[in-house]
């Protein structure tokens, strides 16, 4: 049965420290409430190339955003688009980049802080352009957004995971407790999605390395957790099989009732 999506996307969640220090995720999984994979990142393991690969299920030589300063909007088919194209709407609590691609590029720092009435991907947008930002605030203006206007894509997407790991490195104790944090923010969060009838996956663009950064091709960085919520509790737990960040596009397009793009070419992971 088709229905409304979340999508968290924890930008620098790597997949060892999700299985470590992420309990209520996993708490979800042991009890098949969730399903949980394992996926690889495109490459480079950079911000915007992934960004663009999780919207649109085609890899960055060909999308064209290969690196974080390819500000252009997007020109493939993309969830946001085939949501709106459906009759549907969509809604985003993001990273300012989020609106170049989907919504209008250049950001006008003003005019685009927020909007309720967008014409192109995004209808709702609350964006961020400042990478120091609450993860709190983030989260909650999407469970906000959720109840007031009910879109059926929006996309969450805190960024403290990615700063403790560019300030600290992925060893450090603040990386980890940003990890907690947002753990413990999801708890809370998740179970109201799901009450407004939501199915939720809880991702991430790419992971960290021990020199605070990413972009190269090591487990560390390519390999990012995939928690697959469905709405009526009906997880499978831990499944073995690697995905790819390619499959996460015509994913959520297939629940949202919406026509996957021929553009998105890789198979459907199931939830
Ligand atoms: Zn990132």
């Amino acid at each position: 049965m088709p229905g409304k999506v979340v999508m968290v996307l924890c930008d620098g969640l790597g997949d060892e420290i999700a299985r470590r220090r992420m309990g209520y995720m996993e708490h979800l999984v042991e009890e098949s409430a969730a399903t949980r994979y394992t996926s690889r990142a495109v490459l480079p393991t950079m911000s915007r190339p992934n960004y663009e690969s999780l919207h649109t299920g085609v890899p960055p030589y060909r999308h064209g955003k290969t690196s974080n300063h390819a500000s252009e909007p997007s020109n493939q088919p993309n969830v946001f688009a085939a949501t709106r194209a459906a009759g549907l709407t969509t809604a985003a609590v993001a990273f300012h980049w989020f609106s170049e691609l989907y919504h209008e590029s250049p950001f006008d720092p003003i005019a685009h802080l927020e909007y309720d009435d967008g014409k192109n991907g995004i209808t709702y947008g609350r964006f961020y352009q400042h990478h120091a930002q609450p993860d709190s605030e983030m989260i909650l203006r999407g469970v906000l957004l959720a109840g007031r206007y009910r879109p059926d894509y929006l996309l969450v997407h805190p960024m403290g995971i990615d700063n403790a790991g560019h300030d600290h490195g992925v060893a450090s104790t603040e990386y980890a407790q940003a990890v907690s944090d947002i753990d413990e923010l999801l708890a809370d969060a998740v179970p109201r999605w799901l009450g407004l009838g939501y199915s939720v996956l809880v991702t991430a663009d790419h992971g960290h390395d021990e020199h605070k950064y990413h972009g190269g091709t090591e487990d560390g960085v390519r390999n990012v957790p995939i928690y697959a919520v469905p709405r009526d509790g009906s997880g499978r737990g831990v499944q073995p099989e690697l995905l790819s960040h390619l499959q996460v596009a015509p994913t959520i397009c297939k629940e949202l009732g919406v026509a996957v793009p021929a553009t998105m070419k890789a198979s459907p992971f199931v939830w």
